[in-house]
């Protein structure tokens, strides 16, 4: 069994700095790291890997230094890592990601499952899981919280609802995202890094994957930002002073005015 897992490389915060003038978030100067929820679909690859002898490829879309990725994924069990990268992919949206991701997935060989994870930390449009299935023509589960069984050409899985879990099985090969609930991650060894250093790691441009330059970049992506701005600060608050019951008459009378009740 051969299992391809999709990670993107994020930047390590949550204080994002938006660069208004370029109507863009500014990412440069932080570091980055595999997006958590990648880390959940690395470790479930591994674990099969295992416990059942399959070979598992990590695979991503980004600039040069994702490479630094693809490398603490060797460290953590992966055997073998390929980077698409070429000025051409920058302006991509998620479905032109997808595309692309799905034609560096067909040339790294044949698969038969790919894990994503269920959305990036920074982007958070979760699409890039699904479209990549449609772009291989293959079947998707998302929100996966545990393989129940899997065999050369079966899947049974349990996919996470709001109120439990459903149960859904199909034939290999497929593409599931999963949920963190799926896993513990674990941290790569610090022999495994020495040894990823030492890895070539293949990197691919446009015309390597045979993309159509017309469905990636700017041009071949269907998104359109308008305006990409912080939230506004929030108002603050006011304290109601007096009894609790007073504190309950004030709060219904404000909430009456605002026409609310
Ligand atoms: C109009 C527009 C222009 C953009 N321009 C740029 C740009 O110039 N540079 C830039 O860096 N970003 C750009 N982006 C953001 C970029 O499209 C997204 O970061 C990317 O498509 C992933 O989407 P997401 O973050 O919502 O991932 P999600 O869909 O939330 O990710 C779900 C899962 O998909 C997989 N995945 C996601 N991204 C990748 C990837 N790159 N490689 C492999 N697997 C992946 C991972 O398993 C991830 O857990 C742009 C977005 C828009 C809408």
């Amino acid at each position: 069994m051969r299992i391809v897992v999709s990670i993107k490389q994020v930047p390590e915060t949550t204080e994002v700095k938006i660069d208004q003038a370029a109507n863009r978030v500014d990412t440069e100067g932080l570091t980055r790291i595999i997006n958590p929820y990648d880390t959940y679909a690395l470790e479930e690859a591994i674990r099969i890997k295992e416990a059942s002898g399959a070979t598992v490829a990590v695979i991503t879309c980004g600039p040069e230094k994702a490479d630094e990725s693809l490398r603490e994924a060797l460290a953590m069990g992966a055997d073998e890592a390929f980077l698409l990268s070429d000025p051409a992919f920058d302006g991509s949206d998620p479905v032109a990601t997808a595309y692309i991701v799905a034609r560096g997935i067909e040339k790294c060989g044949p698969y038969d499952l790919v894990i994503a994870g269920r959305q990036a930390m920074d982007g958070s449009s979760g699409q890039v899981g699904p479209s990549l299935a449609e772009e291989l023509g293959v079947p998707t589960v998302s929100f996966v919280r545990k393989i129940e069984e899997l065999k050369d050409d079966y899947i049974r899985v349990q996919r996470m609802t709001d109120d439990g879990y459903d149960v859904l099985e199909g034939p290999l090969p497929m593409l599931i995202t999963v949920v963190k609930e799926i896993n513990e991650p674990r941290l790569p060894s610090l022999k495994g890094l020495m040894k990823a250093k030492r890895v070539t790691i293949p990197v691919w441009s446009a015309v390597d994957i045979g993309v159509d330059p017309a469905r990636v970049g700017p041009a071949g992506s269907p998104t359109k930002l308008s305006k990409v701005a912080p939230p506004p600060p929030r108002a603050g608050g006011e304290m109601l002073e007096g009894t609790p019951e007073e504190q309950v008459r004030k709060l219904v009378a404000r909430l009456k005015a605002a026409k609310v009740l």
